[in-house]
């Protein structure tokens, strides 16, 4: 079946302005299954207008927390009535087995939706001592409003997820929102916002226009009813976002990429540690922003360590992900299936030995071969560079001292984990790596009461938690004056 997909705007399905259309290819077949709609600055005008009036006097704008929450409650429903059908929109589109998001995304989206509901009703303000006023007495207190229309511009790796992150905590603050998708992967984004409309939100709440980063994502962040750019993405493009909205004052929060370490102490259980690095290496095809791609090992077990990962490796069941017992599919895109080859590539010139994988050449697909590299050092580009593919590059240390040190030498900082049975060991180095989320016995954990986000090259702000929706405030100041 043909794909033809169009924007979503006020509740209606668009063409693109100019009637342009980009391709969508199936990465297993590399054919092309369906198209959707190219956006025009004009289209955001379109959406980025409906979404404003709707926090201008609009029904949305009317509508108190408790029924902000209720809405979302029904959304979190209808999103579990049609899970299935949305993990295996993301799946196919990136060729991922469909079991990943059946089982972490859309469990961890539902979860998001269900505790957003709950927020919608407690963003409260302050009542805050002053000195007065010129000597009368005044009252203080704050109140938290929407910050706007958010731009919500979202990767193809885990579509669905990363954009319920953002639309959850949007929704609980008020906020409207025009989303672009990946231009892989428009399908659960659009699916997303029919199934708002079935639950109540009125129309152009809750709008996505589907195209490309250099015409959509340029036009939300130049956009000036635009009040805040939501991204999930590249540091590359994340850095031109910053350029762009950030000299227009808006609020930019940024996730950003890893090259996230797994340190395995020689008193860990190496079954649990094994399972848990090839877990961070090989999920999504190691397309996952907090993948444990730097295997930081204690010398004294570095090579039975080692050995056992490239075992793993090598068990891994590459194929057409819809096949059964096939574990891993191709990477989601030509780009990436070049870019992750010219990394093996660097590796085996930059003098990294390899012990399992290794370049590949496929037939047909964009599929590649689980890879771990040794002999390597924390300099070489695949230790410092963000792969996004199944490629694990192991590097040995001596000391505590010396693994943490190895760990904070990068310039992200997103995730780490830290494998031993010592659990004093485990929080001081806990402490000591310096990341937005630190696992101890456990890779990348993630809840929907628990915050998202990185230091250094890995973002700016977080998503998730509580806070994550007051991420999606204002916090005004009201004095009145009460002279005796
Ligand atoms: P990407 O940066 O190429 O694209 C992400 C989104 O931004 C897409 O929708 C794209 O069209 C858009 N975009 C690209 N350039 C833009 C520009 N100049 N202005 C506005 N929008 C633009 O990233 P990708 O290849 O889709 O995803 C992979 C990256 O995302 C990796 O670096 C990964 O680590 C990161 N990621 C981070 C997290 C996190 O939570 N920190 C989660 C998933 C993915």
């Amino acid at each position: 079946m043909t794909e033809h997909l169009n924007h979503f705007i006020e509740g209606a399905s668009f063409e693109a302005s100019d009637g342009r259309r980009i391709n969508l290819v199936n990465p297993v077949t590399e054919q092309v299954y369906g198209s959707s709609a190219q956006g025009t600055t004009e289209d955001v005008d379109r959406a980025v207008a409906a979404a404003h009036r709707q926090l201008e006097g609009g029904a949305w704008s009317q509508l108190d927390g408790a029924q902000r929450g209720q809405l979302l409650s029904k959304l979190a429903d209808l999103v579990e009535r049609d899970s299935e059908l949305l993990a295996d929109m993301d799946a196919n589109a990136i060729g991922r087995s469909p079991i990943e998001p059946r089982r972490m995304d859309l469990p961890n989206a539902i979860a998001n939706l269900r505790a957003a509901a709950g927020w919608a009703n407690q963003l409260e303000g302050r009542t805050i001592p002053t000195g007065g006023y010129f000597g009368t007495k005044t009252l203080s207190y704050t109140v938290r409003e929407p910050v706007g229309v958010v731009g919500a511009i979202v990767p193809w790796n885990s579509p669905l997820m990363i954009t319920v992150w953002k639309l959850a905590a949007l929704l609980a603050a008020g906020c409207t929102v025009v989303i672009k998708p990946s231009e892989e992967t428009p399908q659960s984004a659009l699916h997303l916002a029919v199934l708002a409309q079935e639950a109540g939100f009125p129309d152009g709440v809750i709008n996505v226009v589907t195209g490309y980063g250099n015409e959509v994502g340029r036009a939300l962040c130049e956009h000036p009813l635009v009040a805040k750019i939501s991204f999930t993405g590249s540091p590359e493009a994340g850095r031109e976002i910053q350029r762009t909205a950030g000299v227009l004052f808006k609020r930019v929060a940024l996730e950003l990429g890893g090259k996230s370490p797994q340190i395995v102490f020689d008193d860990a259980s190496f079954e649990d540690a094994l399972r848990g690095c090839a877990l961070g290496l090989f999920a999504n095809q190691g397309q996952v922003c907090a993948a444990g791609s730097r295997i930081l090992v204690h010398r004294s077990i570095a090579d039975r360590f080692g050995a056992a990962l490239a075992d793993a490796a090598e068990a891994v069941n590459v194929g057409d992900p819809r096949q059964p017992g096939v574990q891993m599919g191709p990477v989601a895109k030509k780009a990436q299936f070049d870019r992750v080859n010219r990394y093996i590539q660097l590796g085996i010139d930059q003098g990294a030995s390899l012990l399992a994988g290794g370049v590949s050449t496929p037939e047909r697909g964009w599929f590649v071969r689980p890879t771990i590299f040794t002999n390597a050092n924390n300099a070489m580009a695949i230790a410092q560079d963000e792969i996004f593919g199944p490629v694990g590059t192991l590097i040995t240390f001596d000391s505590e001292e010396e693994a943490i040190a190895l760990a904070n030498d990068s310039s992200y900082g997103l995730a780490a984990t830290v494998w031993t049975t010592d659990l004093v060991r485990a929080h001081r180095v806990a402490a000591a790596v310096k990341a937005g989320a630190v696992g101890i016995n456990c890779w990348s954990p993630l809840d929907a009461n628990l915050p998202w986000g990185g230091v250094k090259t890995s973002g700016i702000g977080r998503e998730g938690g509580f806070a994550g929706a007051v991420a999606y405030t204002e916090e005004k100041v009201i004095t009145v004056l009460l002279p005796s």
